[in-house]
């Protein structure tokens, strides 16, 4: 039976990975400490006798974690509304924490897998974007910790792989959505329900032009799983999202008429840094993993507004 680390495991993606583990037959261990999620998460996995939860900064050093077949490393908070309030935190977990990360894979010689993201790309001046695409990334800006130390946290990657023979994969995540987003998440899908539901207006930022890809959680918990455990070339970086585009206006109505809403639309300005277009070239992850997001649009939406019904008592 695989023993498997997943730290960050508490959060949207973790919590459906270590549930597609769980299934698998894995060992399951989590390593947590809620900074961007609730125990709630992991309320129905914690009886299980393959889960067990460690409540602790994956940056403190911790003990009694046994041998560990593969290694997830998805620990840093994912939503914009964090990129300054815990800009120190993301810097550190998705660098310091990597290295440590790798540090365990390698004394364990387990395989190694690192959450990268869609933001090493920053505001692309290429579309879709390919792994190829080096990105447009502003150093200094207010996404810069997020987005700089997720590309520093590929470079750890890719040193172990190379220099220490480390097994490792890289996948760069585009926008995720599903049941178990804060409310407070503040990207488009989550806030829009809120909103809907409460019959308050949906505010736009820009004039909705922008585009998102959209990927359904349990979709992307497989793709992510295909990546560790499937044979592909080490720190070989997969794009792993939705290559279906929306704009934010299209989502902001399909969320209205799905909850038979009242709401209005009110627009905003764009705030600084937001990129206009996104959407992944998943041309590697089709070949090299034969995945591709099977969930369409208006069911994934659908499952979210309900999980939002249940959890918040709106209707
Ligand atoms: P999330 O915030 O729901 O989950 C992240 C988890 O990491 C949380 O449970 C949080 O408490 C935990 N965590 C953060 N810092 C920690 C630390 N120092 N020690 C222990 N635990 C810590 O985010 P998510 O959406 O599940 O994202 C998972 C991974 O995928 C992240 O690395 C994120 O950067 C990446 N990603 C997500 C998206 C997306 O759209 N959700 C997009 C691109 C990349």
């Amino acid at each position: 039976m695989k023993r498997v680390l997943v730290a960050g495991g508490a959060g949207l993606i973790g919590s459906h990975l270590s549930e597609l583990l769980l299934d698998r037959d894995c060992e399951v261990l989590v390593i947590d400490n809620f900074l961007s999620s609730s125990r709630d998460n992991v309320l129905s996995l914690v009886k299980h006798p393959r889960f067990t939860l460690v409540e602790q900064d994956v940056l403190k050093p911790f003990s009694q974690v046994g041998d560990i077949n593969e290694i997830y490393h998805l620990a840093s908070p994912a939503s914009p509304i964090f990129f300054q309030s815990l800009a120190e935190e993301i810097a550190m977990v998705n660098s310091t924490a990597t290295w440590q990360l790798l540090d365990l894979a390698r004394k364990n010689n387990a395989r190694f897998l690192l959450a990268s993201t869609s933001e090493i790309y920053g505001d692309p001046l290429e579309h879709p974007q390919k792994e190829t695409y080096f990105g447009n990334v502003n150093t200094l800006g207010p996404r810069a910790p997020y987005d700089e130390s997720k590309r520093f946290g590929e470079t750890l990657t890719y040193l172990a792989a190379t220099k220490y023979g480390v097994d490792a994969r890289i996948v760069r995540i585009f926008n995720t959505y599903g049941p178990r987003m804060r409310f407070d998440d503040g990207r488009a899908v989550v806030d829009f329900i809120g909103r809907a539901l409460r019959g308050e207006s949906l505010v736009i930022f820009g004039d909705g032009s922008q585009t998102r890809s959209w990927c359904y959680v349990t979709d992307m918990a497989r793709g992510i799983h295909k990546a560790m455990t499937y044979n592909i070339e080490s720190a070989f970086p997969v794009n792993l999202g939705n290559p279906g585009e929306l704009t934010v206006l299209q989502i902001a109505q399909m969320i209205i008429e799905m909850t038979n809403s009242n709401s209005t639309l009110e627009f905003a300005p764009l705030p600084a840094g937001d990129p206009v277009r996104r959407r992944p070239d998943i041309t590697r992850a089709r070949n090299l993993l034969g995945w591709e997001p099977q969930v369409p649009i208006e069911e994934g939406l659908a499952y979210t507004i309900s999980w939002y019904r249940e959890q918040s008592g709106l209707h």
